[in-house]
């Protein structure tokens, strides 16, 4: 089975229980349904409940938090309370890219996420768009050091890298690390120790290679997966295994329970 550490159930056109049964027939298992708002963390945990393999992170998105309040933080506290298949808090970071949210809202938000995951024992997922430096520096004055950070769709170079490394944070690859002209990701992926490498679709979006451009779903992982295995050196079986290991680790799931 190859873990999907990151996707948006809710945003995926079509009936969820069956685009995670389809996942789960082409071997893509446990899928880690991410919010960004609060409505859509209430979905996530809804999806972990009804569907088989499915559990839920939730959060609001950085490009979501221009008009968010401290009372939705304690709301997303009791959501995040609501359900043991809640395994993580985000995705939150910060997003220089789409700029429709000032930076500071971001970072308020950012450090709020970093301190429920402290307060729940949770991992964190961040998101990093054109923001690396600060991102950083936030996690370091703010994130969580007891429980996993989750660098969701990497995209910073060599130095952001190394700087995640030696912190000890896992760092997960996209679609991204399938295109053609992306040597440069398949490099850094090929520098990342086995024990911190997880796989992700961020699907409905980032669909991989020969997909790309298209909605991306969770059974797509295998492509990311296998183009990581090419990377590694390594036969696609042991590849799963690591993954599988790593995500349990990652996110506190026991994945003997299926
Ligand atoms: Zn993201
Ligand atoms: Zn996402």
């Amino acid at each position: 089975m190859i873990p999907d550490s990151h996707a948006h159930l809710d945003m995926i056109e079509g009936d969820t229980a069956e685009v995670v049964d389809r996942a789960r027939s082409v071997g893509v298992s446990p899928i880690i349904t991410v919010g960004i708002t609060i409505e859509s963390s209430i979905e996530a945990v809804r999806h972990s409940s009804t569907c088989e393999g499915v559990f839920a992170a939730v959060g609001i998105h950085p490009n979501d938090t221009a008009a968010t309040t401290p009372e939705e933080f304690e709301r997303l506290e009791e959501i995040a309370r609501s359900s043991d298949r809640v395994v993580a808090i985000g995705e939150t970071g910060l997003d220089y890219y789409c700029d429709r949210t000032p930076a500071d809202r971001q970072k308020w938000a950012f450090a709020q996420h970093a301190q429920l995951a402290k307060k729940l024992g949770k991992a964190l997922i961040v998101h990093d768009r054109e923001a690396h430096a600060d991102v950083l520096d936030l996690l370091a004055e703010s994130g969580p050091t007891d429980t996993p950070v989750i660098l969701h769709c990497f995209s910073g170079d060599e130095s952001v890298l190394s700087e995640c490394l030696r912190r000890g944070y896992y760092i997960s690859w996209a679609g991204p690390l399938t295109f053609k002209k992306n040597d440069y990701a398949r490099r850094l992926a090929a520098m990342v120790p086995l024990e911190r490498l997880l796989v992700e679709t961020d699907s409905p979006f980032l669909s991989p290679e020969p997909y790309r451009g298209k909605p991306n779903l969770p059974e797509r992982v295998r492509l990311v997966a296998e183009t990581l295995a090419g990377v590694c050196a390594l036969p696609l079986e042991e590849m799963e295994y690591i993954l599988t290991e790593n995500a349990g680790t990652a996110f506190g799931i026991d994945l003997t329970e299926g």
